[in-house]
């Protein structure tokens, strides 16, 4: 059995697909036949046209129009002429095809990355791709296709991107298993919103588990079991239809209000990574948006997404979400959140450097693109823009000149937009948490960003084991900061939420209530348990909880504590 960190809850059982980077060195030889050389490499190309055209119509068909467009420039550089050329020239030769293939990609790769013009040098990335899926046809590599796995698959993989999420088919992945990532990662917060089980950070998981194996994967407990015993597999299944069987009795928390056991109302609303997930947050009975991640849209392309497609993206949430109110982060990039194409200079230390609010203020033009998509898309529904990583007064001033400026454009050529959009920002900086009072005149809305104000307050960086016995939300210091954040919000007369992934934490949402959150943002999946959660609580009773836990000193007191109280 391994073990690692319990990432999405459930039990999944199936088969490993092991999706390793595959090897694609060589040694180069003569081959014996050109002819058939030529046609090793022509049958090579063909599998992967065929191959990349199944892919592009499973986009299609997933709504990803645009990522199937990009797909097609993969089809055009596997049969270029001027590629071809080249490769048979190679064979004709006396070079093997993996030699013809990897010389003339890589010439075409240099060319295209060495280009002025931005557009081409991006292609080179498409190059390489296909570089990539011929090398490894022609030596016998499987690569593994996330798009379409067989039924029941257990993804085992080092780390789970965000991009590999469009490719992901939830029907037939049973469970995620990777060698890197905690609680909070991506790939956590990815793996929860499609529900499927995923166990994180077990080391070497790649090499020890073999493409084929049996694996059952509990998710809650973070653990992984290789080639069950009939006695195991059993234990399993009841766990399987005991989970199965809770999440009927969720049920009867869908379609009515949120609200405590004493009958104070609170907002429960989703956290979504595109467009697309606006649905599904519908289908888990959300009460709106609390978080749009909008730079996954950015990750998802492979330029930067203009005005239109940005307009296009925020409009189909509004419209989806109809008067439900929608918090749209701006661009958050930097940190783990990589974005190839814009070219972020490298830094020793990424998570305090240039990124986020930050880096757009440093480039008002392109944050301007976001800026106008969104005041445009609020004619069509309650959008709020939120400002991430703020740790001064200074930039929220600074967001809101230039949300003013694109209003003014907007006037000067006639378009609708809501005049009075809220402007809030995410409170996940030790340094705006300090100045809350402060803030809170300046912002119309706060939600606190628990997943980087727990990082940064403790100084523990949320995808490291090693500090991750001091990542947690119940360390005195993280609690007093969400106290003192709630507490200046709430005097303010400002809504104050909560979209880091606390806000769907069992044992904390009694302490959430108490300080005064009134919205809590979590994962799809999350709501009717969170709404669960909320009714049992009155005021009174989370307020005499809160009593006892301010009076504690450590955060396995606070953790034993709420523990002790859970309903
Ligand atoms: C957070 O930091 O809590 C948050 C919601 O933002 P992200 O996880 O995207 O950094
Ligand atoms: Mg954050």
């Amino acid at each position: 059995m391994f073990e690692g960190v319990n990432a999405s809850d459930g039990i999944g059982i199936g088969v490993a697909r092991v999706a390793v980077e595959p090897d694609l060195s060589f040694t180069p030889h003569k081959p014996e036949d050109a002819e058939a050389e030529k046609a090793r490499y022509e049958a090579a190309i063909e599998k992967f046209i065929a191959q990349t055209n199944a892919q592009i119509e499973r986009m299609k068909a997933n709504g990803l129009e645009n990522e199937a467009g990009i797909m097609n420039a993969h089809i055009e550089f596997a049969e270029d002429d001027g590629i071809k050329e080249m490769v048979i020239g190679s064979i004709d030769g006396g070079m093997c095809a993996e030699q013809g293939v990897s010389d003339a990609y890589d010439m075409y790769y240099n060319m295209f990355s060495n280009m002025e013009d931005e557009l081409f040098r991006e292609r080179a990335a498409d190059i390489a791709d296909v570089r990539t899926a011929l090398l490894a046809d022609l030596l016998g590599q499987e690569m593994v296709d996330l798009s379409s796995l067989p039924e029941n698959s257990v993804i085992i993989v080092h780390e789970l991107t965000p991009s590999m999420t469009a490719d992901i088919d939830k029907q037939n992945v049973v469970a995620i298993v990777t060698e890197t990532g905690g609680r909070t990662s991506h790939s956590a917060i990815i793996a929860r919103a499609l529900e499927i089980p995923a166990v994180l950070s077990v080391a070497d998981v790649t090499k020890n588990i073999k493409n084929g194996d049996m694996v059952v994967v509990d998710g809650g407990k973070g653990k992984v079991i290789v080639d069950p015993t009939a006695e195991e597999l059993e234990h399993y299944n009841d766990l399987a239809k005991k989970y199965a069987a809770d999440k009927a009795a969720l049920e009867a928390f869908r379609g009515v209000p949120t609200k405590t056991a004493d009958g104070k109302e609170v907002l429960l609303v989703a956290n979504i990574g595109n467009p697309s997930d606006a649905q599904g947050a519908l289908e888990h009975d959300c009460e709106g948006v609390g978080l749009f991640r909008s730079e996954f849209l950015f990750m998802d392309a492979k330029e930067l997404p203009s005005e239109e497609e940005q307009f296009a993206a925020y409009q189909k949430v509004a419209l989806a979400m109809k008067d439900k109110p929608v918090i749209i982060r701006t661009l958050d990039v930097g940190g783990d959140k990589e974005i190839p194409y814009m070219n972020m200079q490298h830094e020793d230390n990424p998570f305090m450097g240039f990124r986020a609010v930050r880096y757009c203020l440093n480039n008002p033009d392109q944050y301007k693109v976001q800026l106008r998509a969104l005041l445009r898309a609020s004619a069509y529904g309650d959008i709020k823009i939120m400002i991430p990583l703020v740790t001064t007064v200074d930039e929220v001033r600074k967001v809101k000149e230039l949300v003013e400026v694109c209003k003014k454009e907007l006037d000067a050529e006639g378009v609708k937009y809501n005049p009075d959009i809220e402007v809030g920002t995410m409170v996940e900086t030790p340094s705006a948490s300090l100045v809350s009072d402060l803030l809170a005149k300046e912002c119309d809305f706060f939600s606190i960003g628990t997943n980087d104000l727990i990082g940064y307050t403790m100084c523990a960086d949320r995808g490291n084991d090693r500090v991750a016995y001091l990542y947690n939300v119940y360390q005195p210091s993280v609690i007093r900061s969400l106290k003192a954040i709630i507490t200046n919000g709430v005097k303010e007369g400002i809504m104050v939420g909560m979209c880091g992934e606390a806000a769907a934490d069992p044992l904390l949402i009694p302490v959430l209530l108490s300080f005064g959150l009134t919205e809590f943002s979590v994962s799809a999946p999350s709501i009717l348990r969170t709404r669960r959660i909320i009714s049992q609580w009155t005021i009174e009773e989370a307020d005499a909880l809160v009593e006892k836990i301010l009076k504690l000193e450590t955060s396995a007191e606070v953790r034993a504590a709420l523990q002790a109280a859970a309903k």
